[in-house]
């Protein structure tokens, strides 16, 4: 049941929430954490059992300082020391290391990879300690909102709220309902992953930078995990199964050097993800992490676009709910203008390396110049939210350009 807070809108029902939030992955967790904290009644349904395996552990310097204002402290048994990228092209022998301390001042000089599943779980505990409910094993069939009230559907219960986030992930609940996924057809559609136990993981150190794969067709990764386990998978733009990756990252040297006398664990194939969302919030209700947007993954976004969305979105949520304005019009019109620069960045570097000759000029090009190299390595550190760098100012026009165009799918 919620705490029995007099609500501040002069309804004193404790059945009703302050906030209902779909999905505990790290955009459902960080916001029910920075609510709860400040004493708003949080409710997160969440349809796993946790820990769960999940995709995407590779996280970017501009998530840390969220991190610090959760409370998160790092351990041996979730976290890796990411000091960078590695981009690397096996065909042409050439490879080029980018060091997130050469970035723009003003960011994080380092990051984390981590084991999605203890982090994840790390994220939730910490939601429930500062007073989120946090249910599992509750998946959420339908929900919705009005001028009134906020609302989500279980299977077998009924939850009134007075405001809704859909932090549902890749189910991308809202979306579906109001028939607004629309996907970036010209980024990667299909990756297929898989780990590896014993890996000789130290071979990566000191630095243990992501290795970024370049592929004939597509891309690679290479994340060290801690207790000497390996995360290797590739993405392409058509359909790919497991003997694709066997047959090209994992047949090369440095997977080969990597894996030998590892143990490998299942192979997963997951595609058509990379879309966005023409309805990202309304009356009552937000869309957060990867149920508002998803750029394909070969920047490692994901996380640090869903904590830092998920806390600017409580930042503007926080006073408008003390004030009973939560229902009003244009509330998160700042949230999205800064989100629509993150996304429109990443995009923007995305298009780029997959039609362009990008990542062989620029990420394993000779010398990019002192300049241009911290403007990249900005961006690259996710820090997107600046108005200094004159690098992600290109991405962002000749992005927009390109959506003035008939043709354009975004
Ligand atoms: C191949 C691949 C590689 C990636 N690599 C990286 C990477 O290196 N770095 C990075 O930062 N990101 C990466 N990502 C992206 C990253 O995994 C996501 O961006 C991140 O997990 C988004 O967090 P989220 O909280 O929005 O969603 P999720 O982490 O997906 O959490 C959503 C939660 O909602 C729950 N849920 C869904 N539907 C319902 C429902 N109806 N009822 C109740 N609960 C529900 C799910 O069980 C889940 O726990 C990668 C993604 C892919 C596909």
């Amino acid at each position: 049941m919620p705490h029995q807070t007099a609500s501040r809108d002069g309804r004193d029902d404790p059945t009703v929430w302050d906030v209902i939030v779909v999905g505990a992955g790290p955009g459902g967790t960080t916001a029910a954490a920075l609510l709860a904290g400040q004493g708003f009644r949080t409710l997160v349904l969440e349809k796993e059992q946790f820990p769960r395996e999940k995709i995407g552990e590779s996280l970017l310097p501009a998530l840390m300082g969220v991190l610090d204002r959760l409370g998160i402290e790092p351990n041996d048994e979730t976290y890796v020391y990411k000091r960078g990228a590695l981009f690397v092209s096996e065909s042409s022998n050439r490879q080029q290391a980018f060091e997130f301390a050469q970035a723009l001042p003003g960011c994080a000089s380092h990051a984390w990879h981590v084991d999605r599943a203890r982090f994840d779980t790390q994220l939730r505990d910490r939601a429930r300690e500062l007073g989120a409910d946090i249910r599992h094993g509750e998946t959420v069939v339908d929900a919705g909102a009005d001028e009134n009230q906020a609302w989500v559907e279980t299977r077998t219960d009924r939850f009134i709220g007075r405001y809704l986030i859909d932090a549902s992930g890749l189910s991308r609940l809202l979306a579906r309902r109001k028939d607004a996924v629309v996907p970036y057809t010209q980024f990667g559609h299909c990756a297929v992953f898989t780990h590896f136990e014993n890996a000789r993981t130290e071979l990566m150190a000191p630095e243990f930078d992501i290795r970024i794969m370049l592929q004939p067709e597509g891309w690679g990764w290479i994340i060290p995990l801690p207790g000497k386990r390996l995360s290797v998978g590739i993405v392409a733009q058509r359909k790919i199964d497991r003997e694709f990756l066997d047959t090209t990252l994992l047949a090369g040297p440095t997977c080969q050097e990597l894996t030998e006398g590892a143990t490998r664990l299942a192979t997963q194939v997951t595609g058509n993800y990379s879309y966005h969302n023409t309805a990202p919030s309304g009356t009552r209700y937000a869309t957060t992490g990867d149920a508002a947007c998803f750029i394909d993954p070969v920047f490692s976004s994901g996380v640090t676009l869903a904590l830092r969305g998920a806390a600017d979105l409580v930042d503007l949520l926080m006073p408008a709910l003390r004030e009973n304005r939560e229902a009003q019009a244009g509330l998160l019109a700042d949230y999205h203008v800064s989100m629509n620069r993150a996304y429109g960045t990443f995009a923007g570097l995305v298009e780029r390396f997959y039609n362009t000759n990008f990542a062989e000029s620029y990420f394993l090009g000779t010398d990019l110049g002192d300049d241009l190299r911290r403007g990249v390595m900005s961006v690259l550190a996710g820090d997107v939210w600046r108005h200094d760098n004159t690098f992600q100012d290109m991405l962002l026009r000749s992005r927009r350009r390109r959506s003035t165009k008939p043709s354009s799918t975004t």
